[in-house]
């Protein structure tokens, strides 16, 4: 099949009867649901513009030479980076890039894990039969044009014992064997997008510990009806009933996270990817260059969203004209962060490199640091556009107000803006930029953009032992240490 419009993808979603638990209920219709059907909406919207720009959005499949969208590309030149990153913009554009895990994410991450062979083969190979799997996962999620929600994590149940696996029935493990497959148990967080996948993808987040047992190390994929497969979401952060122009944000944009639960859920043989080999689940996490194709994806989406912040801060000062030194700073701080994430993509696709097999990935480089900065620099960002909007975040009268006749006299009165500005816009910037920082999905999204990739302090460790180049940081300080005399 080639790539699914917008409503053959709400389709899929209504055709699988999934345990998707939210509040206290158990959804019958994501797409009908008052509080999931505006995120489902934006992302049919997603399919529908791989449609309608199709020449950034999608490539002929190599084997078949269907129309696929371009996220499931194997890079293989800088000029196929840069076309991926065309697509990628365009699919970030659409939500401003609020949503995370637009099933982009997942295509690149597959592209990254079929790419990346050798690692995925094992030590000596020993994967052969996992590995095959997983290229023919990655063909299938390209030619069906699938939505993928994943868990690479374990979830927490006590800081000082978690890893102690062979003492901890929690995190999702084999249980059993069957003629089909293997039986699994246990839980896994925390499955972004899961009411809008067709299909759930679990792999390695961090090493297993050595002594862990081998049970643990499991990498498969399933779909998302799957027998015993639950999923528990948050509490909704969508505004219900609601407008575009009171909730610009929060009414459309809502992914959704959720908590996974395997309650003995059979795995056919031919959906798995590791099977119970702490050596190829830790290969598969070494410092492997496929982190770095999929940080192409989601760096390109987070300089959407910090643009589109620095566009909001803009848009505030000019309201209100306020010109002053503090205003100025920040907006420069912000302009700032624009600026050194563009550069890090930029550099990533310009030094991309061929790995020796004509796969051609970003160079890692500029981009993990990226994993550990934009954590820290989104909390800043939300605090600068507080600092910016201060109450008068709290002052834009909302769409009836604004259409009601004894009201809009005296709004346009004493609600308006600087320089001429009418009150109707800037109660719009006012609302859109309150939705993005202070509604329940301007929070969540902070505790997103600190988290999703791992926290900072994780990510920062992670580069210290992986990726940190210290030789050339060392010769410098070799080079004026003093000899003794012999
Ligand atoms: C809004 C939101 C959306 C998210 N979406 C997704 C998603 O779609 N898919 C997904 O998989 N995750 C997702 N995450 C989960 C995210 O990956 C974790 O929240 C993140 O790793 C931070 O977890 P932590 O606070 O436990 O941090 P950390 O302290 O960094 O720990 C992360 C995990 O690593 C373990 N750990 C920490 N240090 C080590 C170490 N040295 N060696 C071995 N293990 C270690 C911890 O026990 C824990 O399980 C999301 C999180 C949020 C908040």
């Amino acid at each position: 099949m080639p790539a699914r419009s917008g409503d053959q993808f709400l389709k899929g979603l209504r055709a699988r009867n999934r345990e998707i638990w939210l509040g206290d209920e158990r959804v019958d219709d994501v797409t009908t649901h008052p509080q999931l059907e505006g995120a489902a909406h934006s992302l049919a919207r997603v399919f529908d513009i791989q449609q309608e720009f199709a020449d950034e959005c999608l490539m002929p499949d190599p084997e078949t030479g269907e129309a696929i969208n371009v996220s499931h590309m194997i890079p293989r030149s800088v000029d196929d980076l840069k076309r991926r990153h065309r697509g990628l913009r365009r699919i970030a554009e659409s939500t401003v890039g609020l949503m995370g895990r637009t099933p982009d994410y997942m295509n690149v991450t597959f592209a990254g894990f079929a790419g990346e062979r050798t690692a995925w083969l094992g030590p000596e190979g020993k994967n052969e039969e996992g590995h095959d799997n997983l290229i023919n996962y990655q063909k299938l999620i390209a030619r069906e044009d699938l939505s993928l929600t994943h868990t690479i994590v374990h979830p927490t149940m006590d800081r000082v014992k978690d890893q102690s696996f062979a003492t901890n029935p929690v995190p999702l493990h084999k249980v059993g064997e069957t003629s089909n497959g293997i039986i699994v148990r246990g839980a896994r967080i925390l499955a972004t997008l899961a009411p809008f996948a067709d299909e759930t993808a679990i792999y390695p987040g961090l090493p297993l510990p050595a002594d862990a047992p081998s049970t643990y190390a499991l990498s498969f994929a399933l779909p998302m009806d799957t027998p015993g497969l639950i999923f528990l979401c948050r509490d909704s952060a969508a505004t219900v009933g609601s407008n575009t122009f009171d909730h610009p944000l929060s009414s459309r944009f809502d992914e959704q996270d959720a908590y996974t639960i395997f309650d003995d859920v059979e795995v056919p043989y031919e959906r798995i990817f590791i099977n119970g080999d702490i050596d190829v689940y830790n290969s598969v996490m070494g410092p492997t260059a496929w982190w770095a194709n999929i940080m192409q994806q989601t760096t390109i989406r987070a300089l959407t969203k910090l643009e589109f912040a620095y566009g909001l801060a803009l848009r505030m000062a000019e309201a209100v004209n306020d010109n002053s030194p503090g205003t100025i700073e920040m907006l420069g701080e912000l302009s700032t962060y624009v600026e050194v994430t563009r550069s890090a993509i930029l550099l990533s696709e310009e030094h991309a490199y061929d790995r020796g097999d004509g796969v051609v990935f970003p160079d890692g480089r500029p981009m993990h640091p990226m994993r550990a900065m934009l954590a820290v620099w989104y909390p800043r960002v939300r605090e600068i556009l507080m600092l910016i909007g201060s109450h008068n975040l709290l002052a834009a009268p909302s769409r009836a107000m604004l259409g009601d006749a004894r009201l809009r006299p005296l709004i346009d009165e004493f609600m308006h803006g600087a320089n001429g500005m009418e009150a109707e816009r800037r109660a719009g910037i006012y609302r859109l930029a309150w939705d993005f920082i202070g509604s329940g999905l301007g929070s969540r999204n902070e505790l997103y953009e600190r988290n999703y990739l791992g926290s900072a302090k994780t990510t920062r460790t992670h580069h210290t032992m992986l990726y940190s180049d210290r030789d050339s940081a060392t010769a410098l300080v070799d080079s004026m240490l003093t000899k003794l005399p012999d």
